[in-house]
């Protein structure tokens, strides 16, 4: 494996054919001005420090890794083990590029903060960061989303962001980005977008995924000095991609970790509910970028569908459509029925309950960890926990 893989986006953006910037004159301007500015801006050792103290002090990092024993015992195999990105505050994983992006909207000078927000979860990490930095937050969800999120909802108007209902289309996510970005574009100069995942036009691809790589520089190194060894395996689900990117780009040069990103197979990869956008998609453009995607042969963006609401895109970050094409990493798929079974063994097993994003995670381990002798170890990032689930599962199950 040669260094390429680290040293990517190249300057136009791309990871391989994919990324880039697939947005009007104009945009790219603004796009450009954000990418110079974060390349200074991120590189001091005051913006540096800051982000750093937060992440010890306000975010309760390093998050451990944690030897799963009696999960193991049960599958037999493989040890599992599970980097506990559910224990940072707010309960998941982007709480680690939010703190990024409202710390670097107020190093730009900017006054406030824009984004769109499926589920809620984007929204509520993002209306924590600027809260905590002290910056103006303005969060659009689509109708739908506001009715069906309600805690996600409350949280956010307790934190004091401001929340714009959008009754456009079909009120719901990709509606919410529509609105966001033009509400966005209106004043360019003193607000900034920022993104949910490692998705969007360049430089996001890039920005999310720096923020997010505290998660594989402190697993590598704590899992050196627990096992004197790296990782065989990592695993973690795949959405937009920013948990998995997060996890894998510190490993990307060490040839003998694996790579396994997980999308949700929903009803099955036979039906057209799923979101299995690596597995089953085709290159194409969305939201400004160029990525796998999952479209009908007129190029029309398919409906997706995932139990785990934080993984229903039909699009996936560039730099994981590149792994996947130079075999660095390789993708699969779990469906709803696996995950939930996930969801409840862990829960009852370890005393964790998993978001069922991360659930998705956790069952390919099981799935491939019985094949594995025990000297093997695989490593899962635990991306979030299930309080937010805890409630429909239960009903789901009848328990
Ligand atoms: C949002 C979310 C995801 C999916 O997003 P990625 O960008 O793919 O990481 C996964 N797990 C949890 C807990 C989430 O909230």
């Amino acid at each position: 494996m040669t260094d390429n893989t680290c040293n990517m986006p190249d300057e136009n953006g791309y990871f391989g054919e994919y990324g880039g910037q697939i947005i009007p004159p104009h945009l790219v301007d603004i796009m450009n001005e954000i990418n110079d500015a974060y390349d200074t801006v991120s590189q001091t050792d005051a913006f540096q420090d800051e982000l750093n103290k937060l992440y010890a002090t306000y975010v309760g990092r390093p998050s451990p890794i944690y030897f799963a024993e009696r999960l193991t015992e049960k599958i037999g195999g493989a040890r599992i083990f599970l980097k506990r990105e559910d224990l940072n505050h707010t309960g998941a994983h982007k709480i680690n590029h939010c703190l990024g992006e409202a710390l670097l909207a107020k190093y730009m000078g900017k006054t406030k903060v824009l984004a769109e927000t499926g589920a809620g979860q984007h929204g509520v990490a993002l209306a924590t960061a600027c809260a905590l930095v002290g910056i103006e937050c303005e969060i659009h969800m689509g109708e739908v989303d506001i009715q069906k999120e309600h805690p996600n909802v409350t949280k956010m108007k307790i934190l004091g962001c401001k929340l714009v209902s959008v009754s456009r289309g079909t009120k719901t996510l990709k509606d919410a980005v529509d609105s966001a970005f033009e509400e966005y574009l209106k004043d360019p100069v003193n607000s900034i977008y920022a993104i949910g995942s490692v998705v969007g036009p360049h430089p996001f691809p890039k920005i999310v995924r720096d923020f997010q790589s505290i998660v594989g520089r402190e697993a590598r190194e704590q899992f050196l000095a627990a096992e004197g060894k790296l990782p065989d395996t990592l695993i973690a689900c795949v959405g937009g991609g920013s948990n998995a990117m997060g996890l894998f780009s510190e490993f990307l040069n060490d040839e003998s970790v694996k790579m396994i990103g997980i999308e949700p197979a929903g009803k099955g990869l036979e039906t057209s509910e799923h979101a299995a956008t690596l597995t089953l998609g085709s290159k194409g453009s969305l939201h400004g970028f160029e990525c796998y995607n999952l479209q009908d042969t007129e190029g029309n963006t398919l409906p997706v569908y995932s139990i785990a609401s934080g993984l229903d895109y039909p699009g996936v970050g560039p730099q994981h459509c590149h792994l996947k094409d130079i075999k660095r990493a390789t993708y699969a798929s779990i469906d709803d029925a696996e995950c939930l079974d996930a969801f409840m063994q862990l829960s009852r097993l370890e005393g964790i309950i998993p978001a069922l994003e991360s659930a998705h995670a956790v069952a390919h381990a099981m799935k491939i960890a019985k094949d594995m002798s025990a000297e093997e170890t695989i490593l899962v990032n635990l991306s979030g926990r299930g309080d937010k689930d805890a409630d429909f599962v239960a009903e789901h199950l009848s328990l």
